[in-house]
């Protein structure tokens, strides 16, 4: 028998079993089978398909479930339908009552959620207990108060519609309410559809709805695999379609998405970096190694899984690594004193198997925990890389396990290098002791998440996102609320679709308009890196008034003038730097330049739309006037600091894209491409702007206004041609980061299909926007879009 004199020269101890009793009884009063929740109640599949989900720790059936087939979706969307009006109609008060409702029962079933959250997916009893469910709790109480602030913090806006929402399997309920939470606060009605691994919390969670009074319709769940997603992202009643799981799936939602009005929210894969200093407290570090990689089996899409280590600690910290490896406890995740629990399912463990086979046959050192796990069950020891080449595909690709790499670095500019050496662009871990070192780095990486000192840290008033491939739109905090809601306006009738003109590239001219051309005397360039370009394609076309006569020439543009602008507008990387101060000095600048040329274009504007002089100064007026409006913007798009749960100060940065094509729409042409290219010069980024054809004449009078003001050579570039073939040119660039495409709806669907490739968060527009309105033509929208939102985690007070 062990004695305690035993247990004290030991310090070890014995099992620690959390009961599975109540979760057994909840199984057993559903006879282990679970239909779909589709307007408040239980329907069984329309196909009468069942899928079986499995305890991953045991390999023990715990039920069958439906699996949904389009009807189903069908229904589920109709349901969604149906709910709306009424839903977002309550006041936000309303909403927030059982938002908060909602809350307080998942608190009172807390335990239930934890227990089931674990057999279901093999998390240990300690993560479910003590993070997933206190997250989403958290989530729902802090969105009850976004429900009843709606009207005074999102003044003009309202809920998008009927929400299709998709979520992994490594934090099921997390996620849902990371999705739902927002969604309803917003006043919008939800189809979820859980991963076909882990579903139960999701049906556990449908119950609770029915357990509030939650309107019928509101929340509808639909269980199945990819196929019932894709079906869900590809139903013409659903307004909204927000992601979250793999690149992979993300790109093919993306694509398929595509030439809709959609809105599109994506969170998707990482390979996050984990950066230590030599300074850094590397105990500390080495911690929050553990935090990172072996919190959920590594099945996390922000986990440290890179960690660069700066080359004189990197050896005392790999020992110390390996010596708190040794203490990790593995085994029943039910068992509160383990460390690392099961991976969700066979298919991942071979997957993570293969990975780390692939890294040991390349000669790559291998390090892992002893694992004295049950026989039965998906267990994979954690595994530690060191001194993995930067190219390897164990240091590029997601492995989303127990595995962590390592490779060293000499200088901040080397670990900045290595740390955004990625496609993708989630999160980020800092480790060092020097906060001046941190702040630098954070505001070199790209990444939408940066903890200092500390990893996998979450909470409701944060958004969480990612930057590059890792996807677009945040989730949680002030910044999440807006991927549910829309301005009013939008959804006002009545609207026209942008309608543009094609051009023909007129490489034969007839006689007497090749005199009127000579007698004009214009052939207009591009204007790439500060110069007056020529076309590549050696073609020009005529420009022609509203009323059809000949006013000049133009250079047809083609991909190479695209990539040739890209390419400067990437160097031009100083911009993203400057000051807003210093930004706004050169839109004032670029303002009383063109003031000074008015009669030039207010000249163009009569002679483009056959507008009256008046009307065209009028529009001229608007057009200073907005210039205006974004110099002064440009030292005003202030971040937050956010409210957290733990002592931290929690910068809520608003950064520039970095390269951004611009579409910009036919009517009132000057005044509609200021109106997209200020807000994304005021905010730091790059412009490659291609204008309206027919207005190129009017553009290239623009080139001696811009070499006037200081406008730095690159950040404004500016080719035409085929607008829709120029703008898919931007949008397959790898090297342009985001794209606002404002014109009609073949070419807004051509741009989101071929955006997929790097994932580039696209903003368009198929609607025909009255420009001179304040409510369209400007503002808060504009400046949102154009930047993305980098969450700082720093600590303080502690
Ligand atoms: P997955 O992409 O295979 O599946 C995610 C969900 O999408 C599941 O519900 C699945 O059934 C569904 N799905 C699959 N194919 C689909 C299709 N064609 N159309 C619509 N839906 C489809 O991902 P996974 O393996 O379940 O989860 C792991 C991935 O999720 C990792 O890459 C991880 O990084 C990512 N993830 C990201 C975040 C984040 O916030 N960025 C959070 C958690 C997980």
């Amino acid at each position: 028998m062990t004695t305690v004199a035993d247990i004290l020269r030991t310090m070890d101890y014995g099992p620690s079993l959390e009961a599975a009793a109540p979760v057994n009884t909840w199984l057993d009063a559903h006879a282990h089978s679970f239909r779909h929740f589709i307007h408040g109640e239980f329907v069984a599949p329309a196909q009468n398909e069942y899928f079986e989900v499995f305890n991953p720790a045991t390999e023990e059936r715990l039920a069958r479930v439906a699996h949904g087939s389009d009807a189903d979706i069908d229904q589920a969307v109709a349901a969604a339908r149906q709910a709306l009006p009424a839903w977002s109609a309550l006041s936000g008060h309303q909403r927030a009552r059982y938002l908060y409702a909602i809350a307080r029962h998942l608190q009172k079933h807390a335990r239930f959620f934890a227990v089931l959250e674990t057999m279901d997916n093999g998390k240990t009893i300690r993560e479910s207990r003590d993070i997933d469910i206190p997250l989403v709790v958290r989530h729902f109480y802090h969105h009850a108060g976004w429900a009843q602030l709606l009207d005074s913090e999102f003044p003009a806006h309202e809920a998008v519609g009927v929400c299709g929402q998709i979520v992994p399997w490594n934090f099921p309920l997390l996620m849902l309410a990371w999705k739902v939470a927002p969604a309803l606060a917003a006043g919008n009605t939800v189809v979820l559809k859980p991963a076909e691994f882990t579903p139960l919390t999701a049906l556990a969670f449908a119950e609770l709805c029915v357990e509030v009074g939650l309107p019928a319709g509101v929340v509808n769940i639909v269980t199945g695999d990819g196929h019932t997603g894709a079906s869900l992202v590809s139903h013409a009643g659903v307004d909204k379609i927000a992601f979250t799981g793999s690149t992979e799936v993300g790109r093919l939602i993306r694509r398929a998405t595509a030439g809709t009005d959609k809105k599109l929210s994506l969170e998707l894969g990482g390979k996050s970096p984990f950066i230590v200093f030599d300074d850094a407290d590397l105990d500390a570090a080495v911690e929050g190694v553990v935090d990172s990689i072996w919190f959920n089996q590594g099945q996390v899409c922000c986990a440290g899984s890179r960690i660069l280590v700066q080359e004189s600690v990197a050896a005392r910290f790999g020992d110390k690594l390996r010596a708190r490896m040794r203490k990790l406890r593995i085994g029943n995740p039910l068992d509160k004193s383990n460390d690392v629990g099961a991976i969700v399912d066979r298919v991942q463990l071979q997957r993570i198997r293969q990975m780390v086979a692939s890294g040991r046959a390349d000669g790559l050192s291998c390090w892992q925990t002893a694992l004295d796990a049950p026989s039965s069950g998906h267990f994979f020891a954690p595994t530690f890389f060191e001194d993995v080449p930067a190219a390897h595909a164990l240091a590029q690709e997601e492995i989303f396990g127990p595995v962590v790499i390592s490779m060293s670095f000499r200088t901040l500019d080397e670990a900045v290098a290595l740390a955004n050496h990625s496609r993708y662009g989630l999160a980020a871990s800092l480790w060092s002791e020097n906060i001046d070192v941190c702040l630098t780095v954070a505001a070199q990486l790209a990444a939408g998440v940066v903890w200092v000192n500390g990893a996998n840290m979450f909470d409701a008033a944060v958004g969480f996102g990612g930057y590059r491939e890792s996807g677009f739109g945040r989730e949680g905090g002030r910044e999440g609320m807006h991927e549910y809601l829309v301005p009013k306006w939008l959804h006002a009738p009545g609207a026209q679709q942008a309608q543009d003109a094609p051009v023909q590239v007129a490489a034969h001219l007839a006689p007497t308009e090749a005199g009127a051309a000579r007698s004009i005397d214009r052939s207009a360039k591009f204007y790439i890196g500060g110069k007056q370009v020529r076309p590549d394609s050696g073609y020009s076309f005529g420009v022609r008034s509203g009323s059809g006569a000949l006013l000049g020439h133009a250079g047809f543009g083609n991909r190479k003038d695209i990539r040739n602008a890209v390419e400067t507008a990437r160097k031009a990387g100083n911009w993203s730097q400057a000051s807003g101060h210093a930004r706004a000095q050169v839109l004032y600048y670029f303002a009383e330049n063109l003031g000074a040329r008015a009669q030039t274009f207010i000249s163009h504007l009569q002679a483009i739309d056959g507008i009256s002089e008046a009307a065209a100064s009028q529009q001229f007026e608007q057009v200073l006037a907005r210039v205006f409006h974004y110099a002064a913007m440009a030292d005003k798009h202030d971040g937050s600091v956010h409210s957290t749960l733990t002592a931290h100060i929690t910068l809520a940065m608003n950064e520039p894209f970095g390269v951004v094509g611009v579409r910009s729409p036919a009517n009132t042409p000057l005044l509609a491409a200021l109106s997209l290219a200020l807000p994304l010069l005021a905010t730091g980024n790059r412009v490659v702007l291609v204008p309206p054809p027919d207005a190129s004449l009017m553009f290239a009078d623009l080139y001696q206004v811009l070499d006037t003001s200081d406008m730095p050579a690159g950040v404004l570039n500016i080719v035409w041609g085929d607008s829709d073939e120029l703008a898919e040119v931007l949008a397959l660039h790898d090297d342009v980061d985001a794209l606002w495409y404002f014109g009609p709806a073949a070419g807004a669907a051509r741009v989101q299909a071929a955006s997929a490739g790097n994932l580039k968060s696209t903003w368009v527009q198929r609607r025909q926007l009255d420009w001179a309105s304040r409510e369209q033509g400007q503002g808060g929208e504009f400046m949102r879009h154009a930047t993305q939102v980098k969450n700082v985690w720093i600590p303080y007070g502690e």
